[in-house]
């Protein structure tokens, strides 16, 4: 059996949304989620689909997102973060490999992400190219404790098992 497993993380500021502060709309997993606040970031500052694309990446051993989409390239300001995950999932085609499933957290204080799961795991599985029964987001709060409990960051974990198919 060939499988690879991959991990990935990813952590952003949040500000009052634009023009109140610096922070951009919320969005999770490629869905619009309604918060008086949001991350500060050169993309869209999609935390979850950063940190899944970096599991997909680091399972198949290539460069990051950082270093596959720097910052510093203009041409990555404002995107749309579903651009660096279905480029990630290409290159794991291309390597002979499919996704068996994913699983992540999500720890943001508020909004609860309860409501809008269903339309993010569907978000989710539509860009892997994966049934929904294989792709899980969970929602926690950091219960009030530290910046995260403050609001002040949105922390996303992420594991991807990729299986190979050709
Ligand atoms: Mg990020």
């Amino acid at each position: 059996m060939d499988i690879r497993i991959g991990h990935g993380y990813d952590l952003h500021r949040l500000e009052p949304i634009a023009p109140v502060g610096t922070g951009r709309p919320l969005r999770l997993g490629g869905v619009a989620i309604e918060s008086d606040r949001g991350p500060v970031a050169h993309s869209d500052g999609d935390a979850l689909l950063h940190a899944i694309t970096d599991a997909i990446l680091g399972s198949l051993g290539m460069p990051d997102i950082g270093q596959a989409f720097p910052d510093s390239d203009p041409r990555n300001e404002s995107r749309d973060s579903a651009d660096f995950f279905l480029s990630a999932v290409r290159l794991a085609r291309e390597a002979g490999y499919a996704v068996v499933n994913i699983d992540s957290t999500v720890v943001l204080e508020r909004p609860k992400i309860g409501p809008v799961k269903g339309a993010i795991r569907a978000s989710l599985a539509a860009l892997a190219g994966a049934d929904l029964s294989r792709v899980n987001v969970k929602g926690k709060t950091h219960e009030s404790i530290g910046p995260i409990g403050r609001g002040e960051a949105v922390e996303v974990h992420a594991v991807v098992l990729l299986g190979r198919v050709t």
